[in-house]
């Protein structure tokens, strides 16, 4: 089950959660009736991607670590996701940092039934703190769990950053990139549809199922709009023919 949050840096409450799937579900605003073969498609647009991977001081085994084949591997099915959008995402840096408030993080780790689950998404918001946030980038905080079983979330709001797991809390179904990419669509404005599971937006537990089969993993034209808008508006665009 892919977990999903988008919190606002003013409310700083949940506004879209799997569980709470009809509140975020709406597409309005977004175009009917493009075609993904439109020629304002074909213009490749590279993302930047800064990895933070979070580590703790006293569980080091809740170190989030990756290999340079996993970090490949991850962004070669990430843009084979992305391919119908002409969006290609690449490694801008990797940085360690620790988890904030790491006393809460590990207590809500190991004990989250003393928690609402909106307690549990706070939690990870303060556990990825990037300080001097550059804006310039997707910021992307990987943690080796997290404190619910969700399989990343997005916070919106002045400071945007994706919070996504190598292993759900369980540790159950690792290195997930369709989860990742699922929360790049939340950083490039996209909500959840109501299509079939076989829609990257589609909300609820979705992603998982389709673990292993990201060839097929679809985007809507209109998602593949909005997002391009959104990626030009923030970023660097480089043409390619
Ligand atoms: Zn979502």
């Amino acid at each position: 089950m892919i977990g999903c949050y988008r919190v606002t840096a003013l409310k700083n409450l949940l506004l879209c959660f799997l569980l709470l799937l009809t509140a975020c579900s709406s597409t309005e605003n977004q175009p009917t009736n493009l075609s993904a073969n439109s020629a304002d498609f074909q213009s490749v647009i590279t993302l930047p991607i800064r990895l933070h991977l979070l580590r703790t001081q006293a569980e080091p085994q809740l170190n989030a670590e990756m290999s340079e084949q996993e970090l490949t591997e991850l962004f070669e099915q990430v843009n084979l996701i992305w391919r119908s959008a002409n969006i290609k995402f690449y490694l801008e840096s990797v940085h360690a940092r620790p988890v904030i408030f790491e006393q809460d993080y590990l207590h809500a780790i190991n004990h989250p039934e003393f928690y609402q689950t909106s307690e549990l998404a706070k939690q990870m918001r303060q556990a990825c703190e990037i300080p001097k946030q550059n804006n310039q980038v997707i910021n992307v905080c990987v943690v080796k769990r997290m404190t619910v079983n969700m399989g990343g979330v997005y916070f919106s709001g002045r400071d945007p950053k994706v919070v996504w797991p190598l292993a759900m809390h369980s540790g159950s179904k690792p290195l997930n990139p369709a989860t990742l990419a699922h929360e790049i669509g939340h950083f490039l404005g996209l909500r959840h549809n109501q299509e079939d599971d076989i829609y990257l937006m589609k909300g609820r537990g979705n992603n998982i199922r389709r673990d292993g089969q990201y060839d097929k993993i679809k985007l809507l034209p209109s998602e593949i709009y909005v997002a391009r808008k959104m990626a030009e508006r923030f970023f660097v665009i480089l043409n390619q023919t």
